[in-house]
Order: C-alpha cells, then sequence, then structure tokens
C-alpha cells in the first residue's frame, strides 16, 4: 500500500486524516467542454445565451444534467475502510482498490483525534454528540490503539501459519486503511457532494469531500460556482413550504422580489442575469 511519505514531494497529494491521502490524478473536460456539449445539442437554439456563465447556470438551474457528465474526475485515494464502505455507495462512480487477498494488509490504522473522540448522539443515531473530556479520551485512544495492535498480531499470526490472505483479513478491523483509484463524472460527483458535505454525514467522510472538492473546483470554476449557488446551498421546497412561502409573499410587489434577491446578492454583484431575477420572481408571482 502507498504511504504518505512514498508521495510526500507531489503536490497533488494531500495528507487525509491521519494515514491517508487525496489526489486528484487525472480529470477530463472543462468549463468550456461543457458549454461545447450543451450548444452541440442545442444548435441554433443557444444563441439566446449569451455567455458560458449564464449557459451553466442555466444547466444547473433547470437539472440540464446530461452535459455536465462531459466532465470528469479521477482520484488516488486512501482512506479508512469504513469511509470505503460509505464511499462505495456511490455507484455511478468506477474504482479498482488495493487487493488485500493479493499483497499483505499493512500497519496503518486511523486512530480518531481526541477532539473527535465524542459521545454518541442522544438526538441522531448516525451521529456524535458531547465531546469526552481529557482523561476518558485519552482512555479510550488506548482501547483503539489496544484493539488495533492485537488484531495486527492476529493477522500475522494467522499469515506466519500459512492462511491465505483472503482469510486472514477477516480480522482486521475497518479502521484499516485501504487504497484506490476511483472515477466519477461530474454530475454524480456533485451529488456526492451535497449529501457528503452535508453536515448529516460522517465527519471523516466530509473531510474526504472538502479535499476531494478543493482538488476539483480550480479545473471548473464556472461550473463549480452554479453548484455551489444552486445544489450545495440550495434547498428544495415541499408543496407545503411553497405554499406557506407564497402566502408570506403574497403581498410583495415584483419590485419586492427583485430587490429582495438583488440585496442578497450584492456581495457578488454579477452573479445573477436577468433571467435568473425573472425565474426567481416567477416562482412566487
Ligand atoms: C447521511 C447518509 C447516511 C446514509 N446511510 C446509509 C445506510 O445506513 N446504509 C446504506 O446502505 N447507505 C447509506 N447511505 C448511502 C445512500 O443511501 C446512497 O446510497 C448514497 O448516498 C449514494 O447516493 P446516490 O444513490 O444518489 O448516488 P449514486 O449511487 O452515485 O447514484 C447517483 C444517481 O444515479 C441513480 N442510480 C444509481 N444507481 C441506481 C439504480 N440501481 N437504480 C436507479 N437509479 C440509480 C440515482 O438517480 C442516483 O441518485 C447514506 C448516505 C448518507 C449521505
Amino acid at each position: 500500500m502507498t504511504r504518505l511519505s512514498d508521495v510526500s514531494g507531489d503536490t497533488r497529494y494531500k495528507q487525509y486524516l491521519d494515514q491517508g491521502f487525496v489526489a486528484l490524478i487525472d480529470h477530463m473536460g472543462s468549463d468550456q467542454t461543457i458549454e461545447f456539449a450543451t450548444r452541440m445539442s442545442y444548435g441554433k437554439g443557444t444563441r439566446m445565451v449569451s455567455d458560458t456563465k449564464n449557459l451553466l447556470r442555466y444547466l444547473v438551474r433547470n437539472y440540464h444534467t446530461s452535459p455536465i457528465e462531459m466532465g470528469e474526475v479521477q482520484f488516488h485515494l486512501k482512506v479508512p475502510i469504513f469511509v470505503m464502505r460509505q464511499l462505495v455507495r456511490h455507484r455511478t462512480a468506477n474504482l479498482n482498490e488495493y487487493s488485500a487477498r493479493y499483497s499483505e494488509l499493512t500497519d496503518e490504522f486511523y486512530v480518531p483525534p481526541s477532539n473527535r473522540l465524542a459521545k454518541q448522539s442522544t438526538t441522531n443515531k448516525q451521529g456524535s454528540g458531547e465531546a469526552f473530556n481529557k482523561d476518558v479520551g485519552s482512555k479510550i485512544e488506548s482501547v483503539i490503539e489496544d484493539a488495533h495492535s492485537f488484531a495486527l498480531n492476529s493477522y500475522r499470526k494467522l499469515l506466519d501459519k500459512g492462511l491465505t490472505r483472503e482469510l486472514a483479513r477477516g480480522v482486521m478491523p475497518v479502521n484499516g486503511y485501504t487504497e484506490l483509484v476511483w472515477k466519477c463524472d461530474l454530475k454524480n460527483f456533485f451529488n456526492l457532494l451535497k449529501l457528503r458535505l452535508d453536515p448529516h454525514a460522517q465527519q471523516e467522510i466530509v473531510e474526504l469531500a472538502e479535499l476531494m472538492y478543493i482538488a476539483v473546483q480550480p479545473h471548473f470554476p464556472i461550473l463549480t460556482e452554479a453548484f455551489e449557488d444552486y445544489w450545495l446551498n440550495g434547498e428544495s421546497l415541499s408543496r407545503f413550504e411553497i405554499t406557506a412561502l407564497m402566502q408570506l409573499l403574497f403581498s410583495k410587489s415584483r419590485e419586492d422580489l427583485i430587490a429582495a434577491i438583488t440585496s442578497a446578492s450584492k456581495h457578488r454583484p454579477d452573479c445573477l442575469s436577468k433571467r435568473e431575477i425573472t425565474e426567481f420572481v416567477d416562482k412566487f408571482k
């Protein structure tokens, strides 16, 4: 398995957790290639759309996602097995993982940092709650490290006895690191980011998603801006929520709504096109 020290001189590799890494090793496309795919399918119809930014924002806003699938990102990752089990649920990705049938597992295990050690949340069955104090935290850390050592010793004993690697690995815990090459088209990568950057996701996969996004963002600056505005930081509303908002906004004029959204985006004055503003107002009028 590749160790952090093996890739330390390669600027594509960023440390992830204590012993893992994230590296964007390849990507396909740019804002312009996604624009090209869109214009190709619309033909003359795109004459109305004045520039790349308006076009890409239109795609994102209207879930016209086929052109967005033309972009692809490929990563070299090293993550704890429990993170891998979450990552692998994103079925639209392609991946190839380190084979613990073919090669031996290493002595690398994720040990959560002391400020991560928290009690089970009482309100969220999948979440962490109050942090442990330092004393309890360090005892917990010892229990985790003892479990890793015991498992690793057992694994090595089984290999020494000649047991096949494919069965010996069964005694290793899910804090153990695994390594993979992972590839996904941009649309489904954005879907992953929306789900895994959410505060309800496990912190370790949030950190992974953050590093992946930081690596990809500069390659698609216009598309990712639209993604952040509409998908990442936007919300969908139920019919009752929409009705409630419409009742609240009933007495407001078109000018009031235009003033409100202009004020909301004032820190980015060129961000919203006239069309985006009109579409916003039309949702409530
Ligand atoms: C907070 C959180 C908790 C979770 N808890 C659990 C859990 O306890 N157990 C568990 O197993 N998973 C769990 N998941 C995983 C979750 O259920 C999804 O499988 C995962 O987030 C991938 O999302 P996705 O299906 O949209 O992505 P992808 O698998 O990449 O799919 C992308 C899109 O492609 C389409 N698609 C993909 N495959 C199919 C298919 N076979 N049929 C039809 N359409 C398809 C769908 O439109 C889908 O939205 C959890 C996820 C989160 C974020």
